[in-house]
């Protein structure tokens, strides 16, 4: 796609169904069957290593498909590999795509949602020159490193030190909660760059490469049994300068542009975890055999109004996105309506469930739901903790007055 062949929406439309027709098989109706087919309603991957090379693989060579037939993303500066199209074209390409079954582009969501964007906000030319073409195309898979073990709703209070050495920076430290490390080439990082700097102000963001010496990454396994995220050590890790996001003490303003981004994926996300799909279809199944349960039925009838307001909330804040505004305290009031739906599906199973909840009968449709019970909780802490949503809402949506606060 070039600049000067900028298609009517229309014309756009016909050329990526014509893509879609030829590389991708149209969905049809899919209608639970009781006992047939997966019974897996994991929040969280649950793969083995091997399993898990071979999604990012299906994910890439998908997105390289979409990338060099024009629709890999079409938003973007054509200086970079980008459409250079209106928002209003890739809500179109969505909504076509989703007629089609193609595969999950999961293990590349925090690169593409997070990291590329912000790459693209503060990164030098260079930086956005060696990345961003290869970060749409698939070809480079990023992960945020931002969390470490005494920092993580109070992001600011990270230890991890970058100390500069010329024209590099040489990084030492830990994070943790790494999403998607294992099988990152590059990640985006806050250090700590001036200790007697206010928290807030002596912190830079970089890119870093995942395969560079001294970059350790170890597995974490999660209480539902995958390890789908790592503990990732740095030993003099050195960083060129210009892989630097932002100005040197500049990371907080960085920092927020990622988190901004994050909050718009989680609820993206959110939607589909519990939007009208096969987890939703086996939840109203279930529902259905125990239609003779007052409790059941309203556990039931109360998830379904809450997931209607929750989508219509949702919905909102991701059209305001779309029209390129920024997303304000509703992407705070979708993810905890979905991490409160989440517990009112974990609450429902388990009351008719019961005992076939804790031990494997093996019977269909039944201990799979443990992947919800077990993974929600998790749900529930990552991308900002319910209760940090909370405060969110209290001070920005219902203006009551700022939690105090020790921080310098
Ligand atoms: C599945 C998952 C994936 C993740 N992936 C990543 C990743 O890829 N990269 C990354 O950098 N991080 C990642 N994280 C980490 C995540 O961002 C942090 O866990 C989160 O920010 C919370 O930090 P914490 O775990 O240190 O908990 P803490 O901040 O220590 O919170 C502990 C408890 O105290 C409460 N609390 C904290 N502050 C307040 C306050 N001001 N008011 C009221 N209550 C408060 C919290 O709500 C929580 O209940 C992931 C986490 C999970 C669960």
């Amino acid at each position: 796609m070039t600049e000067t062949a900028s298609p009517t929406l229309e014309d756009f439309e016909k050329s990526v169904l014509e893509f879609l027709d030829s590389n991708a098989e149209l969905r049809s109706e899919e209608h639970v069957e009781w006992g047939k087919g997966s019974d897996s309603v994991a929040l969280f991957p649950e793969k083995s290593p091997e399993e898990e090379r071979c999604d990012v693989e299906t994910a890439q060579s998908w997105r390289r498909q979409i990338f060099d037939a024009g629709f890999g993303w079409i938003t973007g500066p054509t200086e970079y590999g980008g459409g250079g199209l209106p928002s209003s074209y890739q809500a179109r390409y969505n909504s076509l795509e989703k007629r089609y079954r193609t595969p999950s582009q999961g293990p590349l969501g925090i690169g593409l949602g997070m990291v590329a964007p912000t790459i693209l906000a503060h990164g030098t030319d260079l930086a956005k020159d060696l990345y961003l073409r290869g970060m749409w195309r698939g070809d480079i898979v990023g992960c945020q490193l931002f969390s470490e073990p005494s920092a993580g709703s109070d992001l600011a209070s990270i230890q991890t030190r970058a100390v500069r050495d010329g024209d590099e920076w040489v990084l030492n430290g830990q994070k943790v909660w790494t999403s998607g490390a294992q099988f990152s080439d590059i990640g985006e990082i806050i250090t700590r760059t001036d200790p007697d700097a206010p928290k807030h102000k002596g912190l830079t963001m970089f890119v870093v490469d995942m395969h560079a010496p001294g970059v350790e990454v170890r597995p974490l396994r999660q209480m539902t049994g995958g390890a789908s995220f790592n503990e990732v050590f740095f030993n003099d890790v050195r960083v060129p300068d210009h892989h630097r996001l932002g100005d040197v003490n500049g990371g907080w303003t960085v920092a927020l542009t990622t988190l901004m981004n994050e909050r718009a994926a989680i609820g993206d996300t959110g939607a589909g975890i519990i939007g009208v799909n096969r987890t939703f279809e086996m939840l109203m199944a279930l529902g259905s055999m125990h239609r003779e349960d007052p409790i059941a039925r309203q556990q039931l009838a109360d998830l379904y109004v809450n997931m209607k307001a929750a989508s219509f909330t949702s919905q909102r804040a991701l059209a305001k996105i779309r029209a390129g505004q920024l997303p304000g305290p509703e992407m705070s009031i979708a993810k905890l309506s979905l991490t409160r739906n989440l517990q009112r599906i974990a609450a429902f199973v388990s009351h008719v469930l019961g005992p076939k909840l804790t031990a494997d009968t093996g019977e269909w449709g039944t201990y799979a739901w443990t992947e919800v019970v077990l993974g929600t909780p998790g749900m529930r802490v990552a991308g900002g903790t319910d209760e940090v949503m909370k405060n969110i809402i209290g001070e920005r949506v219902l203006g009551l007055p700022k939690e105090p606060t020790l921080a310098r």
